[in-house]
């Protein structure tokens, strides 16, 4: 063997095997396997041999480049990702060109898009043949991405592909920016529509949708509906109109709604025994010393029944506060909730991202110093987190209480155990997706993809 090569933080290297002539890897001395970001990983056995076919965008922040892979299955392994979750992950060999040289390294197979890298370099692969210099890069020269681009084919939808809409507002959030790329990435044709530019026609025997300049919204598959709270009620209609015309609903209008009343919520999730902080609501004022008697006394949290990301959340720390807050609302003839303030969850909360019956991720979320809401969008704080085996069963019930199919489950931790604090049937992506590396839009593209499946069947 050569004396060993000098490699920075980040690499091209080569995996000509797989027909790849070069790809960026970040080399990572923490992880003992290397790990190639795959997706669409597809399982077949010819003579007794496994294969796997995946498809990879070879370049970075480029997901419109796609890569179709081949390679033998030498194993199914249990890595432990950085939320100390455990995940079932393929393994291949491949051979791997570092300057010069090639040799044969083991790597996992994993569904991490927003680890930006496509590949990882582990410690297993790099033994006894490199020298590593933290902070370098490129130590073995740099690559044109365009000229490297030129060996791979656009995107493009499959035969087979699925007509999707993604019913929204803003196309420039990050959320529906990842569910096109999710969508298009698997061959689908999706189309972005905003929910206020389409108008319908109601008749029983021929519903229709009609968009922008009078276009026609026809043989639609699948909607996913993205609904922000100001456009529940058209949203929901037009959900509905697309459903009866045939199309599957990720997440069904009725349950949007349902879930968007915090009061209902609470009321369902009491009724499926889901645990929840104990919750007053009241019409009159008259009422305000005996509700607050009935969750306990202050401190307390009153929350707006139409608040939403904290911003209708106040914490009374006394009783003279409590009753002030109360009646003041009422006299504004707001409609309140009254809570018991959780203490010991010390500005921490739990969001579980729950997809078809499943926690597909959780992140913990901590508020800002000197505030009790953990909300992101109030400069709360998102981190990894391991949920217990009950929390991750209140999640899924609390969902299916709903009749959600995609849901962000917000739990918080109470001396009492997990309770449920809220359920959003539009859960953004963007923390999700950075805290545990998931590709959680992949993960409802392909939910819509097995439930199509499965109908059809
Ligand atoms: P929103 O829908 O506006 O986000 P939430 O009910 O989820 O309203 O409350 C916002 C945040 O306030 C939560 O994420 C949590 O951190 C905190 N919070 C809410 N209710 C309680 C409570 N009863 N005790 C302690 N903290 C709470």
């Amino acid at each position: 063997m050569n004396s060993k090569i000098t490699i920075g933080k980040e690499e091209w290297c080569g995996l000509h095997d797989l027909g790849m002539p070069a790809i960026k890897a970040r080399i990572d001395t923490g992880a003992k396997t290397s790990s190639l970001h795959a997706f669409n990983i597809r399982l077949s056995t010819e003579d007794g041999i496994e294969y796997v076919d995946f498809d990879i965008h070879p370049i970075q922040d480029n997901r419109k480049l796609i890569h179709t892979c081949r390679a033998i299955v030498i194993d199914n392994r249990y890595i432990k990702s950085s939320s100390g979750d455990k995940e079932s992950r393929i393994v291949i060999k491949t051979n791997v060109t570092l300057n010069d040289e090639t040799w044969e390294i083991e790597v996992t197979l994993t569904n991490r898009d927003s680890m930006g890298y496509r590949m990882l370099l582990g410690r297993e692969a790099m033994k006894d043949r490199v020298l590593i210099d933290p902070d370098s890069s490129f130590c073995l020269g740099n690559v044109d991405e365009q000229a490297i681009a030129k060996n791979y084919k656009s995107a493009l939808p499959k035969k087979n592909g699925l007509n999707i809409a993604l019913l929204a507002s803003n196309p420039k959030l990050y959320s529906n920016k990842r569910i096109i790329e999710a969508g298009e990435e698997r061959g689908h044709k999706i189309r972005f529509i905003n929910i206020k530019q389409c108008y319908m026609n109601i008749s029983q025997s021929n519903p229709q949708i009609h968009y922008q300049d009078e276009e026609l919204l026809s043989d639609i598959d699948a909607v996913i509906p993205r609904i922000k709270p100001s456009m529940t009620f058209y949203g929901c209609a037009v959900a509905r109109q697309f459903q009866s015309m045939g199309a599957f609903c990720l997440n069904d209008f009725d349950s949007i709604t349902r879930s968007r009343d915090k009061l209902h919520s609470l009321q369902l999730l009491s009724k499926y025994k889901i645990p929840i902080p104990v919750t007053g609501f009241a019409d009159s004022p008259v009422n305000t010393t005996d509700i607050m008697r009935m969750v306990g006394g202050a401190p307390l949290v009153i929350k707006l029944l139409e608040g939403t990301q904290g911003k209708g959340v106040v914490l009374a720390e006394t009783a003279n506060a409590a009753e002030s807050l109360i009646n003041a609302f009422k006299s504004l003839k707001a409609n309140i909730l009254v809570q018991e303030f959780i203490k010991e969850a010390d500005g921490r909360d739990i969001r579980c991202f729950v997809i078809d019956g499943k926690v597909v991720g959780s992140i913990q979320r901590e508020a800002a110093e000197g505030e009790f809401r953990a909300n992101l969008h109030l400069g709360g704080t998102a981190s990894p987190v391991k949920i217990t085996a009950q929390e991750r069963k209140i999640a899924i019930n609390a969902a299916k209480a709903m009749g959600l199919r995609v849901a962000g489950v917000d739990l918080i931790r109470s001396r009492t155990g997990p309770k449920v604090l809220e359920i959003n049937s539009s859960p953004g992506l963007e923390g999700i997706e950075a805290v545990t590396e998931k590709d959680v839009a992949g993960l409802m593209i392909e939910c819509i993809e097995r439930t199509i499946a499965k109908r059809k069947r």
